[in-house]
């Protein structure tokens, strides 16, 4: 169950209201976000809720049955979206592209992406800095210094920037720079991390883990919303099946299946998701077409010579092409 309060509510009110859960065994847990103070209560009891619903300092309250609660679509009905500020809006009715490197790899490199993406609209660069690799011996990234030099650049242009926090230690080094936090596959149930990460006021994108379902990766969003922040973006980027033609499993039913179950926006990230260039341009269509609201891709001057990912890389003549296919494509959806 979901009540949300009035963000003035006396203690006596709150007071009141956790005695009448206390009655009909109910466990509460109060949450406190950057828009809404809520009480999260489960329990097993029948009653009805219009009791609780017309106490003072309560605005509405949900029955929502699932593990995860608020970031359910069963108590909201209006999606969330995700605002990085300038008109930049991710989430229903706000489709973006966001894209750019594997990592972050030279001061270069980071001037001739921007350009790439101004000339094509692109309002949000995607880039590694701290990088989850499989080998310990493969590239692991710039750390902070590219961040820095990173941010700086983007923001003289206006373009967003998203990267990949890795432990909880880099938050708060990295806060005044990102504007989106990303949780990769292989974090996607750091719990501890997730816990952090609820306690800033910064958009997360939180990717499904390598082996999670849809469940376990809503519940895992749920671990950033009841810590305080309701900025959260889902991402599909394939699971390990027993299938190894292709990189990763990209689960397209997970996006109407996630849009469905959850107000929150959902992204599709096409490159990790088949791990195959020549086919990341046609498998990002499929998934705007069954309802992402961004798509995250890799893009990069030269994918040959990239530190990483090159093979799931686009070049700038491809990517250019891609874009505007995506745009096509959204546009498409829109009208069906
Ligand atoms: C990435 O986005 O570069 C990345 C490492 O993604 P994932 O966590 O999905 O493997
Ligand atoms: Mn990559």
């Amino acid at each position: 169950m979901i009540i949300q309060l009035e963000n003035n509510i006396k203690t006596t009110d709150l007071e009141r209201l956790r005695n009448s859960l206390d009655a009909v065994q109910y466990q509460c847990t109060e949450v406190n976000t950057q828009f809404q103070k809520y009480i999260i209560g489960v329990g097993k009891k029948e009653f009805d809720i219009r009791a609780i619903g017309t106490l003072p300092g309560i605005q509405d309250i949900h029955r929502v049955s699932d593990a995860y609660k608020l970031v359910s679509k069963k108590w909201r009905v209006d999606d969330s979206i995700v605002d990085l500020g300038n008109d930049v809006k991710i989430g229903t009715n706000h489709f973006q592209i966001m894209a750019g490197p594997c990592s972050i790899e030279s001061e270069a490199q980071i001037e001739s992406t921007l350009a790439h993406l101004l000339e094509n609209n692109i309002k949000i660069m995607r880039g590694g800095v701290y990088k989850p690799r499989s080998s310990p011996y493969s590239f692991r990234g710039l750390g902070q210094e590219g961040l820095v030099l990173w941010a700086k650049k983007a923001k003289e242009v206006g373009i967003k920037i998203i990267t990949e926090v890795m432990m909880t230690d880099q938050i708060d080094a990295m806060l005044p720079y990102v504007d989106i936090f990303q949780v990769g596959a292989r974090n996607s149930q750091n719990f501890n991390l997730l816990d952090a990460l609820g306690k800033v006021d910064k958009p997360v994108m939180l990717k499904r883990g390598i082996s999670g379902t849809i469940n376990e990766l809503l519940q895992a969003a749920e671990y950033i919303f009841s810590n305080g922040n309701e900025k959260i973006m889902l991402c599909e980027r394939g699971i390990r099946s027993y299938e190894t033609a292709y990189r990763n499993t990209l689960d397209i039913n997970a996006i109407p299946i996630l849009k469905e179950k959850s107000h929150l926006p959902v992204i599709v990230d096409p490159s990790h998701g088949i791990g195959l260039r020549k086919h990341v341009t046609s498998v990002a269509m499929a998934g705007v077409i069954a309802g992402a609201d961004a798509v995250i891709m890799e893009v990069h001057s030269n994918p040959a010579k990239a530190f990483s990912d090159g093979q799931q890389t686009l070049d700038y003549s491809e990517s250019k092409r891609a874009f505007k296919g995506l745009i096509d494509c959204y546009q498409l959806r829109e009208r069906l």
